[in-house]
């Protein structure tokens, strides 16, 4: 007869949206699998809606459930943290001191969010019109600014490093300047964009329509610049110029109201481990998301060493590669499926309109719509709005698509 010990254990480290999703997914495929989800959190976010809540265009408290009510039936729920991995004898080390072995490990802890790095931000997050749409909590903050901005300066900032949704930065500036104009607030105010990256999109499709929506708003543009300190009380933010022409530069800007994205990094427990690549993430191979040194081991989400844009879109293509590859590797065959770098990225670029970026590893636009995606269109802020979210919560971390 078949017993919890004689079956085969799928551990997988992280229950956000890759850990949940590949779950429900495996539940269904394998459903003789001894499946555990390890994670920490009594709450499961969404954070693609954080934008809208922070634009005031979509409900705070409609972005949480209870982490438990997510769990598919037959899968078991350790309510821990993985505090150390160890791939050579194929065990996790929890917070709480356990030992869980595993025949396949999949790591999915996500990104880390690096508030500290910038020098006074924690004491001033929250407060002083210093705000994010990266946190629940922030998010609700951020349309309390946006909507309490009588004029001034408003700096959007965006910073050097790899960041989970590499739009968002963009989406709740399109969002607050939309705002600002409807208010009439756009002759006495100005909103700023402060990015550590080159230019506006890394894709000259989408790029082409951004950069007329930052036209039509008036935004002005500085590029390779750092935040790298904040005064709240005294409402000045310091970047640090770190292009070749900036170099060394120092920029002292006032401010009425400051977003912040912070920089992001590997969780630590990942870069501290032996399955870190030299930059701190998972190593994977970038099509078939397995480990290079130990076959039983593959990442998904945010937390893989992919040269890919983190996002839940990513996580919903990556995840049938990984299940269908970890099946492979616990009956002994070669891994069958690949994933292309495939990552989309819903750019609001205003109150009812959408730009649809979707594109894989070469960069190439990978569309799913038969009409031009790099227009704004009110369908595709609709499909964001209102179909994502009900599709995220009953479909995707369901395992259903
Ligand atoms: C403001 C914002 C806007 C976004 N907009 C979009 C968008 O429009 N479209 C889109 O596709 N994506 C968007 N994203 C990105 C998307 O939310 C992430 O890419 C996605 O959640 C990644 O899934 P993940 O499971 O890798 O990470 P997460 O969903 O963050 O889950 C990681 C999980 O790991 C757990 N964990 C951490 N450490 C440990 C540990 N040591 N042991 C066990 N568990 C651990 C955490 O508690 C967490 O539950 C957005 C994100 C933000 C913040």
């Amino acid at each position: 007869m078949d017993t919890i010990s004689q079956r085969k254990k799928v551990v997988i480290a992280g229950g956000g949206n890759a850990g949940i999703s590949l779950a429900a997914f495996l539940r269904r495929k394998a459903s003789d699998l001894h499946i555990i989800v390890i994670e920490p959190s009594e709450y499961h976010y969404y954070q693609p809606a954080w934008t809208m809540v922070g634009g005031g265009i979509y409900p705070l408290e409609k972005t949480f459930r209870i982490t438990k009510t997510l769990i598919p039936d037959g899968v078991e729920w350790i309510r821990d943290k993985v505090a150390a991995f160890d791939p050579e004898n194929s065990h996790v080390v929890l917070a709480s001191g356990k030992i869980e072995t595993y025949d396949v490990l999949v790591v999915a802890v996500g990104i880390k969010l690096l508030w500290e790095q910038v020098q006074g931000l924690a004491e001033t997050l929250g407060k002083n019109d210093v705000c994010s749409v990266y946190g629940y909590e922030l998010a609700g903050y951020t349309r309390r600014c946006l909507e309490n901005f009588r004029g001034g300066r408003a700096l959007f900032t965006a910073p050097d490093t790899p960041v989970k949704c590499g739009g968002a930065p963009q989406k709740i500036m399109y969002l607050a300047a939309d705002n600002f104009h409807r208010r009439g607030l756009s002759a006495h105010s100005s909103v700023e964009y402060w990015s550590g990256g080159t230019r506006v999109f890394g894709i000259e499709k989408y790029e082409k329509t951004l950069k007329k929506v930052i036209e039509r708003y008036n935004i002005k543009t500085f590029f390779r610049v750092k935040l790298s300190a904040v005064d709240g009380e005294r409402r000045i933010a310091t970047f640090q110029g770190i292009g070749e022409h900036n170099k060394g530069h120092r920029y002292e800007e006032r401010f009425d109201l400051l977003h912040v994205v912070p920089p992001q990094g590997p969780p630590d427990v990942v870069a501290q481990s032996p399955l870190a690549d030299d930059k701190g993430w998972v190593a994977v191979d970038k099509h078939t998301l397995q480990h290079p040194r130990w076959p039983n081991v593959f990442a998904l989400g945010d937390c893989a060493g992919l040269p890919v844009s983190r996002t839940g879109a990513a996580v919903r293509k990556q995840m049938p590669v990984v299940a269908h590859n970890l099946l492979a590797v616990l009956e002994g065959r070669p891994l069958t499926h690949s994933y292309n770098g495939y990552s989309s990225c819903p750019i609001i670029t205003g109150y009812g309109r959408l730009v649809l970026a979707e594109f894989d590893y070469d960069l190439q636009p990978q569309e799913t719509f038969p009409f031009d995606q790099s227009k704004e269109r009110w369908t595709m802020y609709a499909l964001k709005r209102y179909i994502l979210p009900w599709l995220y919560w009953n479909k995707i971390l369901r395992g259903k698509m």
